[in-house]
């Protein structure tokens, strides 16, 4: 049966980075809400400017409009075989919205865990940069570019910081995972689809350890 891989954690534990690393591997698609938040909100529209208002407070977008926008993007041609999740659930009411939709789409739901002790995640936030260009991800503390602020593949183009990457909203941000994402883990490992891989190491180790158990898990 074709998977659903969602990949959990605080902000800053690297789900995107992984996501990005396994897209190739599993070639299957990385469906990130945030992604698709940070192209939303430069719209000029009533939603954008609501969207740009929350991810600056380090608030969630609602509900129906995330589901909404997930139901949409894995109904594309390229999720068919399956697709990874980053960033989405983080309610309940996601959790049960992806229940369902795993059921319509016959596909079986993989949770992942990249666990980050709290300590370590403002400091990763704070630290990263991503290319305008390629997307890639760099940290300033743990993975610098080669030369100081640009891309090592796209040496013209300068790094950016992501504007909710800073100290304000990075608390507000780890306030709301803990609140209403981190109950979520629970819910999975009651299910028996929670795995957890340790997500302080090298983004090489971490990603071994989580292609490790996808193909441990058919
Ligand atoms: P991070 O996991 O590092 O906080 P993301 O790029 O996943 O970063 O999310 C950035 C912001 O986008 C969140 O703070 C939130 O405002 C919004 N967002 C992303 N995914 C969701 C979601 N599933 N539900 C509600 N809001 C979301």
């Amino acid at each position: 049966m074709s998977k659903i891989i969602v990949l959990m954690g605080a902000p800053g534990a690297g789900k995107g980075t992984q996501a990005r690393l396994l897209q190739e591997r599993l070639n299957l698609p990385q469906v990130s809400t945030g992604d698709m938040f940070r192209a939303l909100k430069e719209a000029h529209t009533p939603l954008a400017a609501e969207v740009r208002a929350l991810m600056a407070a380090g608030q969630l977008v609602p509900d129906d409009v995330t589901i909404r926008v997930v139901r949409e993007r894995t109904a594309q041609p390229d999720c068919r075989n399956g697709y990874i999740l980053d960033g989405f659930p983080r309610t309940p009411a996601q959790a049960a919205m992806l229940e369902k939709l795993a059921a319509e789409q016959g596909k079986q739901i993989q949770a992942i865990e990249i666990q980050v002790p709290l300590e370590l995640l403002a400091k990763r936030m704070v630290g990263r940069r991503n290319c305008p260009v390629c997307g890639e991800i760099y940290n300033i503390y743990g993975k610098p570019p080669r030369f100081d602020n640009v891309c090592d593949f796209h040496p013209e183009a300068q790094l950016l910081q992501r504007a909710d990457d800073n100290a304000n909203t990075v608390q507000a941000r780890l306030t709301t995972y803990e609140e209403q994402t981190r109950p979520l883990l629970d819910y999975y490992k009651a299910a028996g689809l929670l795995h957890v891989v340790d997500g302080t190491g090298e983004s090489e180790a971490i990603y071994n350890d989580i292609v490790a158990t996808v193909s441990a898990h058919g």
